[in-house]
């Protein structure tokens, strides 16, 4: 089974789907619009992540403070890829019997502080328990900023620059006793200064990888192919590291390893002259190079522009989660 075509199943059904849904499913989080009184319109956004031991966490390995704290976050990033504001989390835990009453307590603990750290506070949930690996599922739900319209992952047009936060690949390495997929910061703050100072026109949360995110991007957008310039990557020390082991060159890692929950985004070029900073809050802005309409309906979606100037097409080296 593919995680992709199952996914194209479901968005197959969005037209059927009633007015009040602002946001149906094939973006970061869906929204719903109603009326919360007096005549108004409010809009609230809502998105579900799931953490499995042994796919995205590896419980045996991995401090319980660590575990709760991803288990937030991976549902932040997607908060902050719609330049949106948390408002509050529940959570659905599946709990192995053999899990231990203190373990059990200390990893909710670790929900609630993460929660709370991010002023999304744990309201609610429901337990489990089962002959099975921890699995933990948690609902977040948000709001617009005042005057900022939720930043879709389909507004991207021919000619936009194409820009990441933070440097990208490694994400499983340890390095100064930092992990970048268990101790990220998901880029709430960063992604609402940029949607205030130059409104990205499409944005996304890397989850899988550049190389299979953008492609997403890109799909939601139109027909559209981005070329990607080798040369601009932000490439992090700990792919560099990724790579020196792996024998592969490190921007294989910084475009496929996934887990960098950075903000990949589209703006338009007179916009990014004029309005885009080269950092926000200490987090590097870069740009990385440019969208353009697809040529034919063979051409990949991703190119990438090697020092020497040459175009390769790029498969999707990031992974997916549902499997083969
Ligand atoms: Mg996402």
């Amino acid at each position: 089974m593919r995680e992709s075509s199952l996914l194209l199943h479901v968005y197959g059904q969005n037209a059927a789907l009633p007015a009040r849904v602002s946001l149906p499913p094939g973006d970061d989080m869906g929204a719903v619009r109603f009326d919360p009184g007096g005549g108004g319109d409010a809009e609230v956004l809502v998105a579900v992540d799931q953490l499995a031991d042994g796919v995205h966490v590896d419980v045996a390995h991995t401090s319980l403070s660590q575990v709760g704290r991803k288990a937030v976050t991976r549902n932040l990033s997607d908060v902050a890829a719609m330049a949106a504001v948390p408002l509050a989390a529940v959570v659905a835990a599946c709990l192995p019997r053999d899990f231990g009453q203190s373990r059990a307590e200390a990893l909710f603990d670790s929900l609630r502080r993460a929660a709370a750290a991010f002023d999304c506070p744990l309201i609610g949930g429901d337990i489990a328990m089962w002959d099975h690996p921890l699995l933990l599922s948690v609902t977040v739900l948000a709001r617009p900023e005042p005057g900022i319209a939720p930043v879709k992952r389909s507004g991207a047009a021919e000619g936009d620059l194409l820009y990441v936060t933070g440097r990208l690949g490694g994400s499983l390495i340890e390095l100064h006793g930092y992990t970048h997929h268990l101790d990220f910061e998901p880029r709430l703050h960063v992604a609402r200064r940029l949607a205030a100072v130059c409104r990205p026109s499409a944005m996304i949360d890397l989850s899988d990888g550049m190389a299979a995110d953008l492609p997403r991007l890109l799909a939601a957008s139109g027909d559209l192919v981005a070329q990607v310039e080798l040369a601009q990557l932000p490439i992090s020390e700990a792919a560099q590291v990724a790579a020196a082991g792996s024998g592969r060159p490190p921007w294989q890692h910084a475009m496929g390893d996934g887990e960098d929950y950075e903000l990949l985004f589209t703006v338009d070029p007179a916009q990014a002259r004029r309005h885009l900073p080269e950092s926000i809050e200490g987090v590097p802005v870069t740009r990385i190079g440019r969208v353009r309409k697809r040529l034919n309906p063979d051409e990949p979606p991703l190119l990438l522009m090697d020092e020497e100037g040459q175009v390769h097409p790029l498969d999707s080296t990031g992974w997916e989660h549902a499997g083969t």
